[in-house]
């Protein structure tokens, strides 16, 4: 599967996916990938995310709808997956699988310095609940967000942990890099 989060410059989120599904499907089997919520969900108020792996385990689920809410209720990016990943371990220990989030801010690790202007959200992890600043006004105001952000990187990603697969990687771009540039996060 490839899964995809996109932020507009006037902050519009949107999450896709392309997959040929799994060996050995039986004909007509749908899997994860195009349901709603399941293989990617955005929603333009809170981020984006998309999951691949085993899709019947997955779809049970929607890991990307639930990052979407975890990141709503104001977890990181990369906090988010983390939990998505963790409550599907709970009941399917070797499950193969993994997820990438994003939000509204362009944060897909860490959040954004608080206390930044601009159109404001409330960041339950400001100090008092403040807001916080997100990069929907302006490209400028993408570009200068951006740098900071860059101060905080950390990946909005996560998957499940097996002897065959410790590490997940995935590809991101911004409009500060010339070129999309590979991360990598360690399974949990
Ligand atoms: N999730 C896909 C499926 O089960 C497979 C994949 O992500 O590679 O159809």
């Amino acid at each position: 599967t490839i899964g995809m989060v996109v932020i507009h410059k006037m902050g519009n989120i949107a999450a896709g996916t392309s997959t040929n599904g799994i060996k050995f499907k039986i004909p007509g089997r749908i899997g994860d990938s195009p349901i709603p919520g399941s293989g990617a969900y955005a929603d333009d108020t809170a981020g984006a995310a998309a999951a691949t792996g085993d899709g019947d385990i997955l779809m049970r689920f929607l890991p990307s709808y639930q990052a979407v809410e975890y990141m709503r209720r104001g977890k990181d990016p990369t906090t988010a997956c983390q939990k998505v990943i963790l409550r599907i371990q709970k009941y399917f220990p070797n499950f193969f699988g993994a997820v990438v989030c994003a939000n509204v801010t362009g944060s897909y690790g860490n959040p954004l310095p608080c206390g930044l202007t601009g159109q404001q959200v409330h960041n339950s992890q400001c100090p008092g609940g403040e807001a916080m600043s997100v990069l929907v006004v302006n490209y400028m105001c993408i570009l200068y967000l951006t740098k900071q952000l860059f101060l905080f990187l950390a990946p909005g990603a996560a998957c499940n942990k097996l002897s065959t697969f410790t590490q997940f990687h995935f590809m991101v771009y911004n409009p500060l890099k010339s070129e999309p540039t590979e991360e990598k996060v360690d399974c949990i």
